[in-house]
């Protein structure tokens, strides 16, 4: 597990630090406070910073391995494959399985190994003397090596959401996965546009737009779609305001072929696309990558460098791969 050092507080009167980094020997870290040295740490602290599927799989196959991660999630375990309506390309599953139900399994088999789990955001992520610190809003953690499991994060609309709205506006559905009898409209045109209207047309009434005509899903949650009485789908429909509605509802103002319309929904979800998600990697770490990838203590899994291949087996079979190489050069070091 990696050292921990809660955080001052601003003026530096509580939570006392009671252990720093002293120097590395072949692996080894000795943890002091001030000169007074407290123990010492094998040097193959490995920290997960996402339990995604990507982080998931990593942590099952380090386990294996003897190797006990610590694994930062700020959400819940399972990532953004709660949302998925139908997973049909995950070996395993004649017919296909939800998201949520599969996470739900992944998580027990995460669970059976019992790592350490820090439920909080990762807001920073250093890297000094060999080692990196880890940064979460209340502590600062430091280990040898470091998996980045984050995955993405939603692209911004670019629409403005008033004050009083954000909390019927979403990137994501599972906050939603409830609602029954809503009218919602979904924006995008990929595959997340077409999987969460079939998600939520079960029991609510569904409005996608596409700002063009060109579609970047798969044929068949587009046909699947089609097929659904309770999904409409208009093109060449842009967002163009959102407002508060007398009656409660949201007003959005639609552009569409040269009108202007306003369309009442209950909800609204941007699938505008996702980048991934590094926001917390310092500058140091983000301009010496390659350097500290091919030294085999910084590894990138799953969506988060996917790129436009991103899919839950993709992930799943590189965190086993990177727990692998993680375990093969601690072997080599010893
Ligand atoms: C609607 C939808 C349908 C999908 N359907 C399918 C499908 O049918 N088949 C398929 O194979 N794939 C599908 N996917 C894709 C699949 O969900 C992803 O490929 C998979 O979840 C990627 O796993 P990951 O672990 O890399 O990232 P994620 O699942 O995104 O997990 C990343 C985790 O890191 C956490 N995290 C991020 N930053 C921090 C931080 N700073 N501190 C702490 N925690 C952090 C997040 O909270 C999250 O839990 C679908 C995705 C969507 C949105």
């Amino acid at each position: 597990m990696p050292a921990v050092r809660p955080k001052l507080h601003a003026d530096g009167t509580a939570g006392a630090v009671h252990g720093v980094l002293g120097g590395r020997v072949r692996g080894i870290f000795q943890v002091s406070a001030g000169r007074r040295r407290l123990g010492v740490i094998r040097g193959d602290r490995v920290a997960v910073i996402g339990a995604g599927p990507a982080g998931i799989s990593a942590v099952i196959q380090l386990s294996r391995s003897g190797i006990r991660p610590t694994v930062f999630e700020e959400g819940e375990v399972g990532g953004l494959l709660r949302n998925a309506n139908l997973v049909e390309n995950y070996s395993g599953f004649p017919g296909g399985i939800s998201g949520m139900e599969l996470c739900g399994l992944f998580r027990r088999q995460f669970e059976a190994f019992s790592p350490e789990l820090i439920r909080e955001r990762v807001v920073r992520v250093d890297y000094d003397g060999g080692v990196f610190a880890i940064n979460t809003p209340s502590a600062e953690y430091f280990a040898d090596v470091v998996v980045v499991a984050s995955g993405t994060i939603s692209k911004k609309p670019d629409v403005a959401i008033p004050q009083g709205l954000t909390d019927r506006v979403f990137t994501e559905i599972v906050p939603i996965m409830g609602a029954s009898g809503k009218t919602i409209v979904i924006v995008g045109a990929g595959d997340a546009a077409f999987d969460y209207a079939l998600n939520l047309s079960r029991k609510n009434r569904v409005i996608i737009l596409n700002r063009g005509e060109r579609l970047s899903c798969l044929g068949v949650l587009f046909d699947r779609a089609m097929g659904n009485s309770r999904i409409e789908y208009r093109t060449n429909a842009s967002l163009t305001a959102i407002n508060p509605a007398k009656s409660g509802k949201i007003a959005l103002e639609i552009s569409a072929n040269g009108d202007i319309l306003t369309e009442f929904a209950d909800y609204l979800v941007f699938a505008i696309g996702r980048v991934p998600r590094t926001d917390f990697l310092a500058k140091k770490i983000s301009q010496n990558t390659e350097q500290l990838m091919r030294e085999g203590v910084l590894h990138f899994i799953g969506d988060v460098h996917g790129g436009r291949f991103r899919q839950t087996g993709i992930a799943v079979g590189e965190g086993i791969l990177t727990a692998m190489k993680i375990a093969e050069r601690r072997t080599g070091d010893e």
